[in-house]
């Protein structure tokens, strides 16, 4: 049975894209974010990305995934969880 990752558009791609080896450069993921945006799976990407990152802090989060940044899916994190508080 074909799953998400099948419909990916980064597969087969350069890894140094998605992990790149200086992620803290300002450029580091301008072509990820580029190829995620083109991406139909994104938001099956980025689900997958959080249940598997659950609450970690974004030091220790890695690559691109759903087209976000490790930074930007950490914030999102805190975002959902603050909204989650009553
Ligand atoms: S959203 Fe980006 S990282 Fe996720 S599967 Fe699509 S192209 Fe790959």
């Amino acid at each position: 049975m074909a799953g998400w990752r099948d419909r990916a558009v980064c597969v087969g791609g350069e890894p140094e894209i998605f992990f790149p080896s200086e992620p803290s450069h300002p450029n580091a993921y301008a072509v990820a974010r580029a190829v995620c945006a083109q991406c139909p799976v994104r938001a099956e990407c980025f689900n997958a990305a959080a249940s598997a990152e659950g609450g970690r802090a974004a030091d220790y989060r890695y690559g691109m995934w759903g087209g976000l940044t490790p930074e930007e899916r950490a914030s999102r994190h805190r975002a959902a969880r603050k909204a989650e508080t009553p």
